[in-house]
């Protein structure tokens, strides 16, 4: 292509650049900062965007046309106004990674230039040595690269070209969350095209489909400021209860404040052209809590979005004087964030697989993909357990709040009944009035029953909800990829040996498929009774309940991950190509070690403010108190004096009792941590933290929120609870 050509793309492009200030109607610049479909066939020549729709089906690039795709890339965001471009990846860290890079470039012998070609596209090796990677480089190689992602178009995010990858030691196992999912993508696409295509032939591609929810805290950025718990651990580590908290239930869908508007009107401004369909917002449960959920997407894509999400949502924030609060349990006392994922499947064909609908022979799919998700689940429990577990959703999961730490399926009233009647299909061929009854009175009757399906029981992890299944227990910290790779991976392995119980029936015992069918779902219902539960997730009676029924409870993260690392887990991921040994085994390490520092510095933050702020401060009130008390002395001499001062005497003995409870708790804590540090086997370690350590968290805080309440407000150096959740 021509300069010539390319400068008159340039000007063009660059009156239309939108501002996030002059935005009207969101259809219209949706996707700006994307180069998306229409940019593309705009920027690339015909040969170059095949390529890249070629790429997206897994067919590889020659170099010539990664320079052209790169070229075209390249102009598109320099007409853009940007001067930089980075690989963009989702390191095992929680959070995305970037080392930008200018496009400008000074040459030998010429001028100097905006360059970027295709081998800068394709891959990278950012220096790799800084990233967890749970002994995989040491045992390995030392280095690692990042290859682009032609799934998730590249975005600009400032003044920088964001180009998805994912991440990889150079020899070939995953450092990223982004390269197992894509494989449980293709995991899960084989299988359930294979199980579709019993119902309909034209289907050739499957495809997962997510819609998140995203729960956040935003507290007034100068008032987080002064709390050092909140700005290095994103919770309070300290804190009275403020008088008033969400017993009202007053915040729920109320008016969302003026500023906290303000905030998110920029915010979806900045979600729209980045393509990140933001859809719904509204006022959580917590007094200054937030959600805000976008329109389902295919999940690679929607995975990308929610972790963009997290670092526009931190930026954007920073403009209003605001901090975002991501941490699953910020504040005690009121509800804790989690990040309901909504998942179901989608054929090529636009069938939504877990989606009732009118004839019989489409209601048998939706039940058999159904189904299939509850026999997964059932016999993965405790993988998927494992897969939502972190020190900060450990404040949510089995903590009397949100989902328990017990997995179960809720699928509703009617659903339920579905279920009992399938139970009943006679075992091997149906008469044909068994057959026309269970199309007619069970299978033809799903769409009618699930439109007053209403009951929403809020207090299951792994719901049914009328055309898709929601796993609410996944925390508002979480990449979505962990669980969503799980899900998929398991739901894989279900659906294959579905079709190869489905085709023995039919091969070998002459039945027909839907006869097949029938008697596999059958003995699936049976096999899977036990993880359905229809109650109060919450109740002591469903910890026992579920304990008869032999479901795992882990409420805590060092005990909740092993499952990872079981063989059966290890051969789940091994079977559908998803992790090696090696790469699971990392990951358990790194997790482990992730929950270690986690707890870590908590504890070190905790001691600090204890013994910087809790302690001082109560000194010095105390000192007031016994000034006042000398004066009563004083004046009314050592006869008197005793009658008046009473209760201050009373308080003096109680500050002492809290301030010495506070520094020891926190000299034994301290003890304890040295101990743990010293643990080799970082499994042991984990769980001297989580069981020894932590522990003195909750004393230190009881003592310290003790004396909170009885020092003069003036002296208190830490701000309130109050004024963290009512100010915004
Ligand atoms: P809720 O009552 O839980 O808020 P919504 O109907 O608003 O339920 O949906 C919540 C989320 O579920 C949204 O992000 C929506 O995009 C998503 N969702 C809807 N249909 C699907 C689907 N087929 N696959 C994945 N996510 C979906
Ligand atoms: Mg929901």
């Amino acid at each position: 292509m021509s300069t010539f050509r390319f400068r008159a793309i340039e000007k063009a492009a660059s009156r239309s650049a939108v501002k996030v200030e002059e935005l009207g109607r969101k259809s219209l610049i949706f996707g700006d900062h994307v180069f998306n479909d229409k940019s593309m066939r705009q920027f690339l020549t015909p040969e170059a965007y095949q390529a890249v729709k070629n790429a997206q089906l897994g067919i590889k690039i020659d170099r010539r046309l990664a320079d052209y795709i790169a070229l075209g890339m390249k102009e598109w965001a320099l007409s853009k106004g940007v001067t930089h471009y980075t690989h963009w990846f989702q390191p095992l860290t929680g959070t995305t990674a970037e080392k930008h890079d200018a496009f400008f470039e000074t040459q030998f012998d010429g001028d100097p230039v905006e360059q970027f070609n295709g081998g800068q596209l394709v891959q990278q090796e950012p220096d790799a040595s800084s990233f967890p990677n749970g002994g995989i480089r040491n045992t390995f190689e030392a280095r690692g690269y990042t290859a682009w992602d032609p799934t998730s178009p590249a975005f600009i995010f400032g003044s920088t070209l964001c180009i998805p990858t994912v991440f990889i030691s150079y020899t070939g196992e995953a450092l990223d969350n982004k390269t197992p999912l894509l494989k449980a993508i293709n995991a899960i696409d084989d299988a359930a095209t294979e199980v579709a295509r019993y119902f309909d032939k034209n289907v050739k591609k499957v495809t997962p489909t997510l819609g998140w929810e995203q729960e956040y805290f935003l507290v007034d950025a100068a008032l987080a400021a002064s709390r050092p718990d909140i700005l290095t651990t994103g919770r309070t580590l300290l804190g009275h209860t403020a008088a008033k908290g969400q017993q009202l239930d007053d915040h729920y869908f109320g008016s969302i404040p003026t500023r906290v508007l303000n905030y998110m009107h920029d915010l979806e401004n900045h979600c729209i052209l980045l393509g990140i369909p933001v859809k719904t917002r509204h006022n959580e449960v917590a007094p200054n809590q937030f959600e805000l959920a976008p329109i389902f997407e295919e999940i690679n894509l929607a995975v990308d979005h929610n972790s963009l999400l997290m670092d526009v949502m931190k930026k954007v924030a920073e403009k209003h004087h605001f901090k975002v609060l991501f941490h699953e349990k910020p504040f005690k006392g009121v509800n804790g964030s989690g990040k309901h994922n909504n998942w179901s499947l989608a054929t090529d064909t636009g069938i939504n697989l877990l989606s009732p609908s009118k004839t019989p022979k489409s209601n048998l799919q939706f039940l058999t993909f159904f189904i299939n998700t509850i026999k997964a689940v059932n016999d993965n429990e405790e993988l998927l357990r494992s897969a939502i577990a972190s020190a900060s959703n450990d404040h949510r999961l089995g903590a009397n709040e949100a989902p328990p730490a017990i997995v179960s399926v809720f699928i509703g009233q009617q659903l339920t009944k579905v279920l009992e009647e399938l139970k009943e299909v006679t075992d091997g061929k149906l008469s044909p009035e068994e057959k026309t009854d269970l199309k007619l009175n069970v299978v033809g009757k799903i769409p009618d029953v699930l439109l007053d399906n209403t009951d929403r029981n809020r207090t299951s992890p792994f719901a049914f909800t009328g055309n898709k299944w929601e796993f609410r227990a996944v925390g508002s910290t979480a990449n979505c990829a962990g669980p969503m790779t799980v899900l998929n991976t398991i739901v894989a392995k279900q659906l294959k040996e579905f079709k190869i119980e489905v085709d023995r029936l039919v091969e070998q015992d002459g039945l027909k498929k839907d006869e097949a069918i029938f008697n596999v779902l059958r003995e699936y219902i049976k096999q899977s009774e036990r993880i359905l539960f229809e109650g109060d997730g919450y109740s002591k009676e469903w910890e026992e309940e579920a304990a008869r029924r032999g479901l795992s409870n882990h409420k805590t993260t060092p005990e909740a991950l092993k499952a990872k690392v079981y063989p059966e887990s290890i051969a789940v991921f091994e079977e559908m190509q998803v992790m090696t040994k090696v790469e699971v085994e990392a990951r358990y390490e790194i997790e482990l070690e992730e929950y270690v520092k986690r707890i870590q510095i908590e504890g070190r933050v905790l001691g600090d403010i204890a013994k910087n702020h809790v302690i001082p401060t109560a000194i010095k009130y105390q000192n007031l108190v016994i000034e006042n008390v000398k004066g009563l002395k004083e004046i009314f001499g050592e006869e008197e004096y005793r009658e008046y001062a009473e209760e201050q005497m009373r308080m003096l003995k109680k500050i002492s009792f809290h301030i010495a409870q506070v520094n020891t708790k926190v000299a034994e804590m301290v003890d304890q941590r040295k101990i743990a540090n010293a643990v080799e086997d970082i499994e042991e370690q984990a769980k001297m933290y989580c069981h020894v350590v932590k522990p003195y968290f909750d004393i230190i805080r009881y003592h310290s929120d003790k004396l909170e309440m009885m020092v003069d407000n003036e002296l208190w150096t830490l701000t309130k609870y109050r004024e963290l959740l009512f100010t915004n």
